[in-house]
């Protein structure tokens, strides 16, 4: 059987099997994945009664309105509880049915594949290939069950993407002094042109057999006028699966971006930058209203932001670059899509864009250069991302001589004073 049908029938009997019941519907998983269960049960017209997770720092608070239980205390207020399980790993989903059922309750087959499958073609309507979607929805789960983060060629002989960002924007709407993406310090910052960008982001995913994730950002993604069309248009790659746009709670988005952020499953995470994110209620209620996920990281008092050393060349040997670059490539550094070129990182992007950094010819790789074919295309990213050695601008980095500083510290004039008379902020 094709599997956008077999997701969609194993929906079909999971929705048949609970409905008319009149027993209280619980969803395993307070986070991502068991928001599109609940998304989806609500839009077959199933209420959801609660959510459960064996997080004691869950339990007790309410995930999108419903109350959240320990499975011990939900099986004393619910014993007759139909459980749904949203989590993304595969052994985990064992493990937990294992523990409910051993509690009593009656646990759906359903994984959270199914439903995330039924959320992006059914509920937010994505316009691209069901099959070919489904097939990447399937490649997900395998790729999700994994138990360490890889990318490049993984078990099963995927090829599948890093994290990546595509740079939208390089304007935003506050001047952090230690941000990773060193927007403040552009002179003429500048909105992508869409086509261009849409172009870009489908000839980066075209090398791969599973992008995983594409993270949409700047600078303060909402700040360009156009933001709707580019998801919109990148969620029509059915290679692709997460959209996702970093923003910082500072704005609150129009009714049309937010009308296309939900019609291309696009979700959004905000960061928390304390009373400068001075939206993130708003946020979250109209990402609520449009069926859109919305998460937060709140930044804990103690949390502390790294500030970079000065950019210089370092006095480092050609294996002691290889060794500092391949500790990078192996966490979870994101490669950056912006104006028609692919970088490894944030630095090499932006310190090479402000002209801090010389960016020699294989330290990216051009995703619009018209002469060379689509093999070529693919062949020239699949080797940038597996390559072992280091690039030209690692020289001029120093990824572990960072100090801790203050969050989000704002390049105020006050602040620009200080440092310039030597002082430390
Ligand atoms: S809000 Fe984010 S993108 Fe904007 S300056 Fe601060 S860290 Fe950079
Ligand atoms: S430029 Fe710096 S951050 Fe980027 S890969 Fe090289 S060492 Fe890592």
């Amino acid at each position: 059987m094709a599997i956008p049908n077999t997701y969609h029938d194993m929906l079909t009997r999971s929705i048949e099997a609970i409905a008319g019941k009149g027993r209280p519907i619980v969803i395993f998983g307070a986070s991502k994945a068991g928001w599109y269960v609940m998304k989806v049960l609500e839009a077959n017209g199933i209420k959801v009664t609660a959510f459960c997770d064996n997080d004691p720092q869950k339990a007790g608070h309410t995930y999108h309105g419903h109350p959240t239980f320990l499975p011990a205390d939900l099986y004393e207020n619910f014993p007759d509880a139909l459980v749904f399980i949203g989590v993304f790993r595969r052994e985990v989903f064992q493990k937990i049915k294992h523990q409910l059922t051993g509690l009593g309750f009656s646990v759906q087959d359903a994984d959270a594949y199914v439903f995330l499958y039924s959320y992006f073609m059914d509920i937010a309507k994505r316009e691209c290939d069901r099959g070919v979607f489904a097939e990447t929805v399937r490649k997900l789960s395998a790729y999700y069950s994994r138990e360490s983060y890889a990318y490049g060629y993984v078990d099963d002989g995927l090829f599948v993407s890093p994290f990546v960002t595509g740079v939208v924007t390089q304007k935003c709407n506050l001047r952090c002094f230690d941000c990773g993406q060193r927007i403040p310090y552009y002179e003429l910052p500048q909105d992508f042109a869409v086509d261009a960008l849409v172009k870009d982001i489908q000839q980066y995913c075209s090398a791969f057999d599973l992008v995983p994730e594409i993270s949409l950002h700047g600078g303060e993604p909402f700040l360009h006028p156009e933001l709707g069309r580019i998801c919109r248009e990148v969620s029509k790659i059915p290679n692709l699966v997460f959209i996702n746009l970093i923003t910082n709670g500072k704005l609150i988005p129009s009714e049309d971006t937010l009308r296309d952020l939900s019609s291309s499953g696009a979700d959004l995470h905000q960061s928390d930058y304390g009373k400068l994110s001075r939206h993130q209620k708003e946020v979250f209620s109209a990402c609520s209203e449009h069926h859109i996920f919305c998460d937060i990281h709140f930044v804990d008092p103690s949390e502390k932001w790294t500030r970079s050393p000065p950019i210089r060349q370092i006095n480092r040997s050609v294996q002691e670059n290889d060794e500092v670059y391949k500790q990078c490539v192996s966490s979870r550094i994101c490669c950056q899509i912006m104006d028609g070129k692919l970088y490894r990182c944030p630095l090499s992007a932006h310190a090479s864009a402000q002209g801090l950094i010389p960016l020699m010819e294989d330290d990216a790789v051009e995703l619009k250069n018209a002469a060379i074919s689509n093999d070529e295309r693919i062949q020239n990213i699949r080797a940038f991302l597996t390559r072992t050695t280091a690039m030209n601008v690692c020289k001029y980095c120093d990824p572990e001589g960072g100090t801790l500083v203050e969050p989000a510290i704002q390049l105020s004039k006050r602040n620009r004073m200080i440092l310039e008379n030597g002082g430390q902020i």
